[in-house]
């Protein structure tokens, strides 16, 4: 198939690129380089540096590309710069999806949507495991950006016999088992990488509070590997493609297993063979205390299965990352 990878070079996009490739399908990788790498992607594939605001290179981009699926991965994504700062999510997640919307609707775009979308817009969820119908209230503007896309995209889907899914992901993690691409955030908020890099520095990594109502008192989350993410947005496409429009319809993608933020802590400690120096620090702001997938829809609709989410495989290959580059992509 022919894939349009909106925000392709940043680290969920670069590892679908990767995987998508690797499976003989065509990427045409759209990103503006505002927080994505071009070194994460193969120089040799056809790259458009253009913003998804600026809808004249969008429209041109998709009149001449006759893709059957097109991919947004292009979203702002950090809980703490949404609330500090949220016209940059108003405007980069919603609007960006609406320019998107509105050249599909335009050009009568026969491409099917895959939309990234986040656990974030239940906020605290009323019931574990979530499934994708329970109750949605987001706590942070980037939550509520997710949410508005979702409502957006179904809306242009039955209008305009669209055919899109919301893949609503839990914790990505790990990185790409042949090497090279990883994640590679600036500030790095993540548990795992964070987890990592303090153990590569011999430094000291904060727990973010052990008083929530959980087993051994810290967070519990759904941990995937970007690979396995990857794969099953390549079968929503095939799943997609095989329909007729209009069709829209929210999956949630996670392993359905949780573990807790000192299981993490201790799973890296028997990957790298070394204790990691760590300290309870004071709960982070809108922490869940516990956020786990239902992912019985994934598995009867995409028939989604997972390869490398053991947290083994998912800590061994950030590891072997953080190892290649540990200045992310900016290496001296
Ligand atoms: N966390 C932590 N220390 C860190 C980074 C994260 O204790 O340096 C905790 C965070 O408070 C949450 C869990 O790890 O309980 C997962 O956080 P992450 O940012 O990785 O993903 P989120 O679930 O927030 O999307």
């Amino acid at each position: 198939m022919r894939f349009l990878v909106i925000g392709g070079a940043g680290y969920i996009g670069s590892h679908f690129v990767r995987e998508a490739t690797r499976q003989g399908h065509e990427c045409t990788v759209y990103d503006n380089l505002e927080r994505g790498f071009r070194e994460s992607l193969d120089p040799k594939l056809p790259f458009i540096k253009a913003d998804l605001l600026d809808a004249k290179t969008l429209e041109s981009t998709l009149e001449k590309g006759r893709f059957d699926a097109i991919y947004h991965f292009a979203a702002f994504a950090l809980v703490g710069e949404s609330v500090s700062q949220p016209e940059l999510y108003y405007e980069n997640n919603v609007e960006g999806v609406r320019v998107l919307m509105e050249a599909m609707r335009k050009l009568k775009s026969q491409a099917a949507l895959i939309f990234s979308s986040s656990c974030a817009v239940f906020g605290t969820p009323q019931n574990l495991p979530i499934s994708e119908e329970d109750p949605k209230k987001p706590q942070s503007p980037y939550g509520k950006s997710k949410l508005i896309d979702e409502w957006m995209i179904e809306d242009y889907c039955h209008a305009h016999g669209i055919r899109g899914m919301a893949l609503r992901y839990f914790n990505a993690c790990g990185a790409d088992k042949d090497g090279g691409i990883g994640e590679a955030h600036d500030p790095e908020t993540h548990l795992i990488p964070n987890v990592i890099k303090a153990a590569l520095a011999k430094q000291t990594v904060t727990i973010f509070g052990d008083d929530f109502n959980t087993p051994d008192g810290t967070c519990v989350r759904d941990y995937i590997h970007v690979t396995d993410l990857a794969d099953a947005h390549i079968k929503a496409a095939t799943y997609l493609c095989a329909q007729k429009g209009p069709l829209y319809d929210a999956i949630h993608l996670g392993t359905g297993n949780g573990y807790s933020n000192l299981e993490i802590l201790k799973a890296a400690e028997k990957v790298m063979g070394i204790k990691i120096d760590h300290k309870i620090g004071p709960r982070r702001a809108g922490d869940p205390a516990g956020l786990y997938a239902d992912n019985r829809k994934a598995k009867k609709i995409l028939g989604f299965v997972t390869r490398y989410s053991d947290l083994e495989t998912i800590l061994k290959t950030a590891l072997a990352w953080h190892q290649e580059a540990p200045h992310g992509y900016n290496r001296e």
